[in-house]
């Protein structure tokens, strides 16, 4: 696996102190290969999906074009939904961070479009909208198309999924003939490969070539957290299992720094390995993780390279990698010379669709689960030093001890179970005095257990993956006769859960309802999603089909 580094790719001073602040160790792959081409000025077809680092692999090279002093828009970004233009932007304004009289402005239907309009008007160079909305803004000629220089299309397939086809061609064919063509997709229908024939020049096709990989036998879960929850539910996990040696990846070095300084706060011993260790911190952390002194390795892909300890009992995935390649790499540090070894992904929001793409190509099983109670914590602790009291109690001779307490427990009015309550309770150390104490609804814990009892639902639903079984069928009270196309419940359901529109199975439009079609395990992230949203300005109510 080449590492391509950032600081190979000449990129302007400014943009290089913010991938800095950022945090990012190399270039992601697919970063590594379209950056190259696209500052030469190439049209580029990137296959790439969310996670894969494809924002920044369009922005950096995107921005290093802007001219500030310009106060009109020089590049467009088109993305399927709210959402994305959001993330995208916010994104885009990290890169930018540095670059001084950049403003970048997401527009998208359902905000105010005066707003949009003001905005727009005090001057913006990069605008990332949804098609409906920047057609919207080109028919009242609030935004500006002859200097722009670059068009990027993000989840093109996504866009085309919901019924914005006509609405990109339109877009295309308003900006100048002069000008660079990125288009980002995560599969290549058809008729995206029209568009690549009709609006862009001799594009570059870049994706990611994939090895045939072979993935260890290590047992996969996988635990889907909030991102505030994710320090605490990571010290469940390995007060739980108590692995003598795990890794713990991240994607960033700033990730690395912050789990690092979180875990010590917390009494673990845990340091941190990444890219800007000078050589002899790093041989101090890997000497003490090699003999045991931290049993807590965390670090970013590159630095872990070449980590040759044999018994790591477990590899914890903080972030979940951005390549497939890089799962396999961080999985297989764990599991080596025939010993059992477990990995643990911790997974945010939208993240679950990249690690059901690294599954699905991997060929690999990673199995959900729920994020253990701190009940589980405290009787699975309880139980280890039990076990332990069990051996003393095999192996040696008490009767003098039993003296002590037996003189003890006469003096005093407890008994021989008051006292072995309270010496386990002391054995469970600071942590497990607080977790014996009742009333501790903090908030954020309640948060974490109601998160736990949705995983533990949704993964009654799973395991006949591929049969019918697995599809919910979903009712809409909306249909032809309010002027609805499949499209824009396509679109409305996508948009609001966050789902990928190909993940929508089959839409049946009657007159004044609908069917839809979703994967089971999603369908009630979609329904609660869509709860109060409205498709083509009419409110809508969804509910469960009646059909087993
Ligand atoms: P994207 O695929 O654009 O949605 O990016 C997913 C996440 O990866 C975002 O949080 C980015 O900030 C982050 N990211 C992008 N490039 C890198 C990189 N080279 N190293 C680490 N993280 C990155």
């Amino acid at each position: 696996m080449e590492t391509i580094r950032f600081e190979d790719l000449e990129l302007d001073a400014k943009i290089m102190r913010a991938i800095t602040d950022m945090g990012f160790e190399a270039a992601s792959p697919i970063q590594g290969q379209a950056i190259p081409l696209e500052l030469q000025g190439l049209d580029i077809i990137g296959q790439a999906q969310t996670g894969t680092g494809k924002t920044a692999a369009f922005g950096i090279p995107l921005l290093q074009k802007i001219d500030p002093k310009n106060k009109k828009p020089q590049a467009i970004i088109l993305c399927p939904t709210r959402e994305l233009a959001i993330q995208v932007s916010e994104e885009i304004r990290r890169l930018a961070k540095y670059m001084h009289g950049v403003k970048v402005l997401p527009i998208y239907g359902g905000q105010e479009i005066g707003r949009q309009i003001r905005s727009l008007k005090d001057g913006v160079q990069v605008i990332i909208g949804t098609p409906g909305r920047v057609m919207d803004h080109m028919r009242r000629k609030t935004v500006k198309m002859d200097q722009i220089h670059t068009v990027v299309l993000d989840e093109a397939d996504e866009m085309l999924n919901m019924g914005f086809l006509e609405d990109m061609e339109t877009i295309l064919s308003a900006l100048p003939e002069e000008r660079q063509t990125l288009m980002f997709s995560a599969t290549m229908p058809q008729a995206i490969q029209r568009i690549a024939t009709n609006f862009q020049k001799d594009p570059q096709i870049v994706r990611v070539v994939k090895k045939e990989l072979t993935v260890p036998k290590v047992t996969q879960y996988y635990y889907e957290v909030k991102p505030k929850n994710k320090l605490e539910v990571m010290c469940r996990l390995l007060d739980l299992y108590d692995p003598k040696l795990s890794v713990v990846f991240c994607n960033t070095k700033k990730q690395v720094d912050e789990l690092v300084q979180g875990l010590q706060g917390r009494g673990y011993f845990a340091e941190g390995l990444h890219g800007d260790l000078k050589q002899e911190q790093r041989d101090r952390v890997m000497r003490a993780f090699r003999t045991g002194r931290t049993d807590i390795l965390v670090a970013t892909d590159v630095a872990a390279r070449g980590i040759d300890v044999d018994d790591v009992e477990a590899v914890f995935n903080y972030d979940v990698p951005q390549d497939d390649e890089y799962y396999v790499h961080r999985i297989g540090r764990t599991g080596r010379a025939g010993r059992e070894g477990k990995a643990f992904n911790l997974v945010v929001g939208k993240e679950v669709y990249k690690l059901r793409e690294i599954q699905r190509y991997c060929k690999t099983r990673i199995i959900p689960q729920a994020i253990p109670s701190l009940d589980d914590v405290t009787s699975i602790k309880a139980d280890k030093i039990l076990d332990q009291v069990g051996e003393v109690l095999q192996d040696s001779d008490l009767s003098k001890v039993i003296d002590i307490v037996e003189k003890r427990v006469l003096e005093e009015d407890y008994t021989t179970l008051d006292l072995a309550a309270a010496l386990l309770k002391m054995m469970m150390g600071e942590e497990g005095e607080e977790l014996l104490e009742e009333n501790r609804p903090l908030r954020e814990l309640e948060d974490l257990e109601d998160e736990s009892r949705r995983s533990r639902g949704g993964r009654n639903g799973r395991g006949s993956r591929g049969r019918n079984e697995d599809v919910a069928r979903l009712f809409i009270n909306i249909g032809k006769n309010q002027g609805i196309r499949p499209g824009d419940i396509l679109g409305a359901i996508a948009g609001e859960s966050g789902m990928p529109g190909r993940m929508v199975g089959s839409i049946d439009m009657f007159d004044n309802y609908t069917f839809v079609e979703v994967p089971r395990e999603h369908a009630d992230v979609v329904l609660q999603a869509m709860r109060g949203a409205k498709i083509k300005g009419k409110n809508v109510h969804m509910e469960k089909a009646n059909r087993k």
